[in-house]
């Protein structure tokens, strides 16, 4: 592999920067940050630098995961080695950083021996994607289930039985837990003690995001005032929409102080459905995850999970037969195709969703999310169908396939 000291030049046919899509340009990268980016005929070209060309294809942001779960056979938080793996096959997608997510186990001390394990796998640095910290998308959310919400229930693939009440010691012992890793993390807004605990998300650097609920609108709007930031794969494991009763769906949707995460696998999501979070949030405040479990990448066919549930994963979903959705499987390069072709967002849009957008909710777009100079040189290379031929993370190739030097 290239040093990190070493100075690269690459030329490509397009750029995807914050506000356009640049032709005919040139990237100088060195010490792992981008030192140029403009049109060929405006950037000085270092004379020592190694040379790249990679034709017609596309210099996009590296993309930012802050929600997936697990993917080719990997899980978050089983292990320390998994969790390595597991950001190793990320890069295929085009996946620069993420958020190795957390979720349900039937005990607190499960969740913590989790998070610990993570947050040491944070800590021993990553072999392939760089992780920003951890997603906990557990334990204070709502129990309400199928039966009382018709089709698709608030709690979704989680066992409802395993949610807990708001509590802010819990919190703090699951950020300890963590050794302060926690960078993102769900509440159901409506539960008793909620409000307090958005608020001290806040002091422990963790960003409150609102979802598997049951909320109002009302409710939700409370978690908002409290500090939320987010919302929580909106639409899914929420409270349905309904136009004299609006849930935490249509706060989500209009409330500008926040973002909104969405699944743009259009499984999860109707492709009309992802339009009207697009108008309603705008390019800015819409931010595309994958949720992948470690279903995704895997081999169709029947699994059982950690709770010996059987999971049927075909080439469009993973699920449970008669049940609900069990995560996605579609990475996020695909969701970024998917709004592009089956919603009609300009490219550079709907790749700021998936790499600017959650740069800035995480605070981190001060060094990344965007090809700016002074920036992490954190990038793909892409065709228009959003395939994946060529990661640098830091200035370093992770791989690179047609990539000319
Ligand atoms: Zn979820």
């Amino acid at each position: 592999m290239e040093g990190k000291n070493e100075k690269n030049v690459l030329y490509a046919g397009r750029l995807v920067l914050q506000e356009e899509i640049l032709h005919d340009v040139a990237v100088v990268i060195q010490g792992g940050k981008i030192e140029a980016v403009g049109p060929r005929s405006e950037v000085q070209i270092p004379k020592d630098g190694r040379q790249w060309d990679v034709g017609d294809r596309i210099i996009a942001p590296g993309l930012i995961d802050q929600m997936v779960h697990g993917s080719h056979g990997f899980k978050a938080g089983v292990s320390i080695e998994e969790t390595l793996k597991f950001s190793k096959v990320m890069i295929r997608n085009g996946v620069t950083s993420f958020l190795p997510t957390v979720s349900f186990s039937p005990t607190v001390e499960e969740m913590q021996q989790s998070l610990a394990i993570t947050a040491q796998a944070v800590e021993t640095g990553s072999p392939g994607a760089l992780m920003l910290g951890i997603n906990f998308e557990a334990p204070f959310l709502t129990r309400a289930g199928k039966s009382e919400w018709d089709r698709y229930p608030p709690a979704g693939y989680y066992a409802g039985k395993m949610a807990r009440d708001p509590s802010v010691e819990e919190l703090r012992d699951y950020q300890q837990a963590a050794k302060g890793h926690i960078r993102l993390m769900t509440i159901a807004p409506e539960l008793d003690g909620a409000l307090e605990v958005i608020r001290e998300m806040c002091n422990l650097d963790i960003v409150p995001s609102i979802g598997h609920s049951a909320a109002s609108c009302v409710e939700a709007r409370a978690g908002i005032a409290a500090g939320a930031k987010s919302a929580t794969h909106v639409y899914n494991a929420m409270r349905r929409q309904d136009h004299r009763e609006p849930g935490i769906i249509e706060a989500a949707l209009v409330s500008d102080e926040i973002m909104a995460e969405i699944i743009a696998d259009c499984v999860h999501v109707f492709p009309s459905a992802l339009d009207m979070a697009y108008r309603c949030k705008g390019p800015d405040r819409l931010i595309l995850i994958s949720d992948t479990l470690k279903y995704a990448g895997m081999p169709n066919g029947v699994y059982i999970d950690e709770m010996g549930r059987e999971i049927e994963k075909d080439d469009e979903k993973a699920h449970i037969p008669g049940w609900t959705l069990a995560g996605s499987i579609s990475p996020l390069n695909w969701n970024v195709r998917n709004m592009i072709q089956r919603v009609g967002v300009p490219m550079g849009e709907a790749i700021n969703m998936a790499s600017l957008n959650p740069a800035r909710l995480l605070g981190v777009a001060d060094r990344k999310g965007s090809l700016e100079a002074g920036k992490d040189a954190d990038l793909i290379i892409i065709d228009d169908d959003i395939n994946v031929e060529g990661v640098m993370i830091e200035g370093n190739w992770m791989f690179k396939e047609k990539v000319i030097s």
